[in-house]
């Protein structure tokens, strides 16, 4: 983690839910970023969104815990693995961690094959284009 919350936030309630991995909550009087969770948004968008959207400007970063965009993306795939339902996880830890193709390729949904054109892979017709 290397972004921070400082005193001047006004509690606006606007990083809060913009934040993908809910690295961001109420404190005792403050916002604050857990830095277990906090990935710089490295894994889901270009920029910080907190930092992007808070209007004061009090997220700034923090020198003294710098980390590679390699650690944050490694988070960044634990937090999605933790987030998974039940018997999903080891799948995804696979697939961004290993030989991707064959995870999916034995990944219950994933390597399901295709069906015939105009069908479902169960075989029923496939919803029309809208
Ligand atoms: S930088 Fe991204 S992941 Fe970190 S606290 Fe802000 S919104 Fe959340
Ligand atoms: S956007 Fe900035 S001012 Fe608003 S709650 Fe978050 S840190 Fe505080």
């Amino acid at each position: 983690m290397a972004l921070w919350i400082t005193d001047e936030c006004i509690n606006c309630d606007v990083c809060e839910p913009e934040c993908p991995n809910g690295a961001i909550s109420m404190g005792p009087e403050i916002y604050v970023i857990d830095p277990r969770r906090c990935t710089e948004c490295v894994g889901h968008f270009d920029e910080p969104q907190c930092v992007q959207l808070c209007p004061v400007g009090c997220i700034p970063v923090s020198p003294s815990q710098v980390e590679t965009k390699a650690q944050l993306l490694e988070r960044s795939h634990r937090l999605q693995a933790e987030a998974c339902p039940p018997g999903w996880t080891q799948d995804v830890q696979a697939a961004v961690s290993g030989p991707s193709a064959d995870a999916a390729a034995a990944h219950p949904v994933i390597g399901s094959p295709p069906g015939p054109p105009g069908l479902s892979p169960a075989g029923e017709p496939a919803p029309a284009r809208t």
